[in-house]
């Protein structure tokens, strides 16, 4: 199971995944996205990329008022803090329950390809959820040898569309060209 918090950053690790004998099946959750506008055309870029790559996707019902339960204790705080260690939680954890659904035995996220995340917690997080839902955590930091460049290049050689803010209302503030 692979969570994909957006098309971009999902293109290197499916066809990575896919190169070492993988069958990834996507899981998008989505609801941290603000607006809904923005939602549909992330969610409309992630289409297009399953139609090139064909991979399985699940995507959650867009439920922003979920997602604002989980972090309204750290609105405050600075893209990079505990809001965004609740966001990947909750986006882990529905994952996960998704995983566990269909009958995956893995779990990965596309979230490590960016530089602007935390890797060490999202790894923790990761392992954490995968040993309380009877998985095993594939623990990959995607954005290592180039791959965050290599995933600027195959975006834009898909013509997909790439936003230029995390999702959430907060991160609009700071828009650091994702
Ligand atoms: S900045 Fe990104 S990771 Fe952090 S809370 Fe907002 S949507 Fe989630």
């Amino acid at each position: 199971m692979l969570h994909i918090c957006c098309a971009p950053d999902a293109t290197v690790p499916l066809v990575d995944l896919k190169a070492e004998g993988w069958k990834p099946h996507g899981f998008f959750y989505g609801s941290n996205i603000h607006p809904e506008a923005e939602y549909r055309r992330r969610l409309d870029a992630l289409m297009r990329l399953r139609e090139k790559e064909f991979f399985p996707l699940r995507v959650s019902s867009y439920e922003p008022e979920e997602w604002f339960s989980a972090v309204e204790s750290f609105l405050d705080e600075p893209e990079g803090g505990e809001r965004c260690i609740a966001c990947f939680s909750l986006q882990l954890t529905a994952a996960a329950r998704c995983a566990v659904e269909l009958g995956c035995s893995c779990l990965c996220t596309t979230l490590t390809i960016s530089p602007h995340k935390d890797v060490r917690r999202i790894d923790s997080l990761g392992q954490a959820l995968c040993l309380s839902y009877g998985l095993k955590w594939l623990g990959r930091v995607w954005r290592k040898n180039d791959g965050f460049l290599r995933s600027l290049k195959m975006t834009e050689a898909l013509g997909l569309y790439r936003q230029n803010y995390c999702g959430c209302a907060c991160s609009m503030r700071t828009e650091k060209g994702r």
